[in-house]
């Protein structure tokens, strides 16, 4: 049986191609690549996977991420999405894959005039060039519109049965989904975080402080984000779920108000006695009392003092 590596997203054209190829008995090694902003694997995910018959995986990338999106080559979308640069890292590392899974092409969920950024002819070829990959990707939903690749030349790969759908429509996808029993349909991307505005402007922040970490990355996935100096940050949680996470970062000073449910914040970088007072004063103001005392555990010592509420003109000097 052949076998071929799929880029795999969990956005629905990542999922169709798959089962496309699939359906004409390529074995498939469907790799997801984590960035730090896109999906993780999920339980949907390996629904499918066991539905459909193929094997899924996710690969930790953030360490080669990080620094393409510090400066992308090719710079950014409409957002801080580096694409072009991510698709080329993403197809490299498959490349270097072939060999261990035995695969003899790679499949990607791309179509043709869907997003302006990678999916256009002349960057779809550029991308495949520079990850060295000529003729050995196949997009099923877009393939009779793209030059027939090495699998198809070698008639591992009917090309008949292949589609030629472009632009940003949705309906021959959903037609795909009845035709191949998809009930609970995946959103149409796969969903990276690098695409959505506000979230941007939280790693602007980090760009411009240069603090973009693995780690401060995943702490902009929860809460309110403020940020008192150079290097103090605070993170205030949203809802009681954050506040646990928050309360469970043992690491860093927490604060919250004492004896009623409020929310809680914790500080990240250094931070001066005058920073801890705001982070206090923030935190009052979130909990929608005037005064209120507040436990501050640093350093394994834990203090209560009571502070007023920062007003929200001063507040919003602050947000991020
Ligand atoms: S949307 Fe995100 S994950 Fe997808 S190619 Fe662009 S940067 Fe990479």
């Amino acid at each position: 049986m052949h076998r071929a590596i799929a880029l795999y997203s969990g956005g629905l054209d990542s999922l169709l191609s798959v089962i496309i190829v699939k359906s004409l008995g390529i074995d498939i090694v469907a790799l997801n690549f984590f960035t730090g902003f896109t999906k993780p694997i999920d339980d949907k995910d390996k629904y499918y996977a066991e539905k459909f018959g193929f094997h899924i995986k996710q690969l930790d990338i953030r360490e080669k991420f990080l620094p393409i999106l510090k400066n992308p080559k090719k710079g950014y979308g409409k957002n801080l999405n580096p694409c072009i640069d991510c698709k080329i890292l993403m197809l490299k590392e498959s490349k270097n894959l072939m060999k261990e899974y035995k695969a003899s092409f790679i499949v990607t969920g791309e179509v043709l005039w869907q997003r302006p950024m990678t999916q256009k002819k002349d960057i779809i070829f550029y991308i495949e060039k520079e990850a060295d990959l000529k003729g050995l990707i196949l997009r099923p939903l877009s393939a009779k519109l793209l030059p027939p690749t090495k699998p198809e030349l070698e008639g591992i790969v009917n090309r008949e049965l292949l589609y030629d759908f472009w632009g940003r429509g949705r309906k021959k996808q959903l037609s795909l989904c009845k035709k191949f029993g998809i009930d609970d349909i995946p959103q149409a991307a796969g969903g990276c975080l690098l695409t959505d505005p506000q979230f941007c402007k939280k790693v602007k922040d980090l760009l411009f402080y240069d603090q973009l970490t693995i780690e401060q990355v995943e702490l902009l996935k929860i809460g309110k984000h403020f940020r008192l100096s150079e290097k103090c940050k605070i993170i205030v949680g949203r809802n009681e779920e954050e506040n646990k996470i928050l309360s469970g970062r043992k690491d860093l000073p927490l604060i919250y108000p004492l004896d009623f449910k409020g929310p809680f914040l914790i500080i990240s970088g250094e931070y001066s006695e005058e920073n801890l007072e705001k982070a206090c004063k923030i935190a009052v103001y979130y909990s929608k009392r005037q005064k209120v005392p507040m436990v501050i555990k640093k350093e394994g010592r834990e203090i209560v003092k009571e502070y007023s509420a920062m007003e929200e003109k001063e507040i919003v000097k602050y947000r991020i």
